[in-house]
């Protein structure tokens, strides 16, 4: 039985090797399994048969016209209307009133083919003509028989191509190839009985037989529920199957030694930790001494003090002898990460070099060497540091500060830099992921969440301001450098429009400094060279500038706590994350901080989502869901080519409840039964292993 789902698509009768190959080509359909999951996009609701009275009393409003309609009756007229446009007008009457049918071309059939006094049933949209007439305009038309097929009930709707098309397999060529399939189908349940009893799930071959021709509204519901389930399912399997052979075989080292972690945290810590801090340190060291390899994904919103966190957990491995590296998505910010650590590092004597992209090559060959030989025991760096002639006396902790596209592949290669052990890693993130996006692209993690931030910090005002109201901003800029504050003005850079924004970047640096003669006026952009870019955050960094124009170079991780104002220009242009994202760069200190997002007068509907979430919430994950919502997950991490993301039926901005299940269910299964081997599980076992050997969905995580 299995072969059937596995079958050639051309030896489906009608489709032929020249079919075959087109659908494979356009739709990538090669086995009876690929047609059958080519789900509908939509259904044509068939199932309520209305009257022409209904239609006149319907508006602009009314799913007749956005949906379709269905009638039964007579055709008792039928004129070529010549003036204007050329037509065919039916005149069409049922038991309620008359309405007008008209077709713009293939007069010839219809007119050969319709007869008086013959009942048919017609289906088409409803078309309001201005003065108040209703039409339908070439309505599909059928001879009414007695249990007809398509009244009362859905007709799928399925995605096609152009070439598709001109060989007959328009959406209504594959509604027939998905009927032949139907009628010999032959499908394994792929899920075992009892979670199909546990979650009311439809068996496999019938929620394939309703996903394609629903019987009615709650039987596509629950087709829609299982081959969603199934899908997710599967793919937490594997991501938990992944995380569980890294647990049982990925042995590593164990640290106990704490005497380092005891010495900072007693005598220089600068603060008290957060009782999330705490409780995440504690969930590292369980790891540290554990025996296994750690892969942690710890997630904070920005401000919330990870930092502090990964240098503490860093001791814990120092202290037995192995060194520690942290890698930052980009030089500034690798530079603020070993300016910090440096000054931790001198209170307790350990050797600490930053390793970029720009560091000298001397420099470079000396930092090098002194990694190689165990000298230094604290690297920071940009991805320089999981280049090729990076080696490690004993690499025994990897840090990735801020890198959410840090998937399951390049994790492993980070794998090799010691060939003792695997070393522990620790992923950082304040990118707040939606929890549905983070159980699939972090599944195979184990997660901590700080939760709260550091205390005394003042919730940070979010404004919203017209481009006319950019007097009165002026006004407030003056009022807090006058307290003695800095400003961050940013401006958008998106590549496709990079020379406009470029220029909008100058004007408003220019503009700026003719309302601010007497302030001291930085600039950043990605365009300077690093020297330059590095030099003026450092004037700002020092407080000998004030305001500090910039493109979204400054996102991620800058520290600067005497800066309490974000303009954000042209504040629509940017997704709601890196609002977010931006906004974080502020309220580091004790005063009260202001976000101010300046926009244009004409807000289309999505950007005012975004400036209305903004000025109304500050908590990243909120955000970050609403932000899935608004632009799809594809869009957002850039994660569209990730092919994780490629699901068939499931959507990850509204199924977390069913994905909580699935995932649920394969955590169960995986820590109860890891091999599949009860007969309970024996559809997991078959379908796991067939999965397997198929790779595609799962390419992408491993
Ligand atoms: P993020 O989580 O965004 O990386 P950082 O680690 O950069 O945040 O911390 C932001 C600021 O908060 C830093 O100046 C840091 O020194 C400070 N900080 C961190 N933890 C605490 C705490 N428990 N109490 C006070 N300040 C803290
Ligand atoms: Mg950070």
């Amino acid at each position: 039985m299995a072969d059937f789902i596995s079958k050639d698509i051309a030896l489906l009768s009608g489709v032929g090797p020249d079919k075959a190959e087109l659908l494979k080509n356009e739709l990538h359909i090669s086995t009876y399994e690929d047609l059958l999951r080519h789900y509908p996009f939509r259904y044509e609701n068939r199932t309520y048969l209305s009257t022409v009275a209904e239609l006149y009393a319907a508006d602009n409003n009314s799913p007749f016209v956005s949906s379709g309609v269905q009638l039964q009756g007579c055709i008792v007229h039928l004129k070529k209307v010549e003036k204007g446009k050329k037509r065919l007008v039916a005149i069409f009457k049922d038991e309620t009133g008359q309405i007008e049918l008209i077709w713009f071309q293939n007069f010839s059939w219809i007119v050969k083919n319709i007869k008086p006094h013959i009942r048919y049933s017609v289906w088409s949209k409803l078309n309001l003509s201005p003065n108040g007439q209703r039409q339908l305009i070439h309505p599909e038309i059928k001879i009414f028989v007695n249990g007809q097929q398509e009244l009362y009930s859905y007709i799928p709707v399925y995605s096609t191509t152009e070439k598709l098309r001109k060989s007959y397999l328009d959406s209504k060529g594959i509604v027939g190839l998905q009927r032949k399939l139907l009628n010999n189908l032959h499908v394994y349940e792929t899920l075992p009985s009892y979670l199909l009893t546990k979650y009311k799930l439809f068996t496999l071959e019938k929620a394939l037989r309703d996903i394609h021709f629903p019987t009615n509204a709650t039987a596509l519901r629950h087709a829609q529920r299982r081959l969603k389930f199934e899908e997710l399912f599967y793919i937490q399997l594997k991501l938990l199957k992944l995380r569980q052979v890294r647990i049982e075989k990925q042995s590593s080292k164990s640290f106990e030694d704490l005497s380092l972690f005891n010495t900072f945290y007693e005598k220089h810590l600068p603060f008290s930790l957060t009782n999330s801090q705490k409780s995440v340190i504690r969930e590292i060291h369980h790891d540290l001494i554990s025996g296994k390899q750690m892969n942690r994904l710890l997630q904070g919103d920005v401000g919330s003090g990870k930092t502090i966190v990964a240098f503490l957990a860093m001791l814990m491995v120092i202290s037995q002898g192995a060194q520690v590296a942290i890698m930052a998505p980009t030089e500034i910010l690798a530079k603020q990460h070993f300016s910090r650590f440096y000054s931790f590092a001198q209170l307790l004597n350990l050797n600490i070099a930053l390793l970029t992209g720009s560091t000298k090559k001397k420099e470079r060959e000396h930092t090098l060497y002194k990694l190689k030989t165990g000298i230094l025991h604290i690297i920071v760096g940009t991805h320089a540091l999981i280049s090729e002639g990076v080696s490690f006396k004993e690499l025994g902790f990897f840090v990735i500060d801020e890198q959410h596209r840090f998937g399951v592949a390049q994790r492993a290669g980070l794998l090799s830099k010691n060939q003792n052990y695997v070393p522990h890693i620790l992923i950082m993130t304040a990118t707040p992921i939606p929890r549905t996006l983070a159980m699939t692209f972090y599944g195979d993690l184990d997660v901590s969440t700080i939760s709260e931030l550091p205390a005394g910090r003042r919730p940070i005002k979010t404004q919203h301001y017209y481009e006319n109201s950019r007097l009165k901003l002026f006004q407030f800029l003056r009022e807090q450098m006058s307290l003695g504050r800095q400003i961050y003005v940013v401006y958008p850079l998106i590549e496709e429009s990079a020379v406009l924004d470029y220029n909008n970047l100058m004007a408003g640096y220019e503009s700026i400094s003719r309302a601010f003669p007497d302030v001291q006026i930085g600039i950043v952009h990605g365009k300077m060279d690093s020297f330059s870019r590095d030099m003026e955050m450092r004037r700002f960094e020092k407080n000998e500038t004030t305001i500090l124009v910039a493109t979204t170079v400054i996102e991620v991780g800058i520290n600067i706590p005497n800066a309490t104002v974000m303009v954000i220009e042209s504040a629509e242009r940017f997704g709601l994350s890196q609002l977010h994202q931006l906004r974080g760069r502020v309220g580091r200190g004790s005063e009260q901080s202001y976000c101010i997002l300046m926009t244009d007068y004409k807000l289309n509907k999505i950007g005012k989502a975004r400036i209305e979430t903004m000025v109304k919430t500050t908590n990243g994950f909120e955000i970050s869901e609403l932000d899935l919502k608004l632009r799809g997950p594809g869009d957002l991490m850039g994660l569209q080519q990730s092919g994780i993301l490629n699901l068939k039926i499931a959507n990850l901005s509204t199924d977390i409840n069913i994905l909580e299940a699935a995932r649920e269910s394969a955590r169960k299964i995986i820590q109860e039964d890891p091999d599949f081997q009860s007969v309970d599980n024996l559809p997991i076992y078959k379908e796991y292993t067939r999965l397997v050997n198929k790779a595609g969905v799962w390419s992408m995580i491993g």
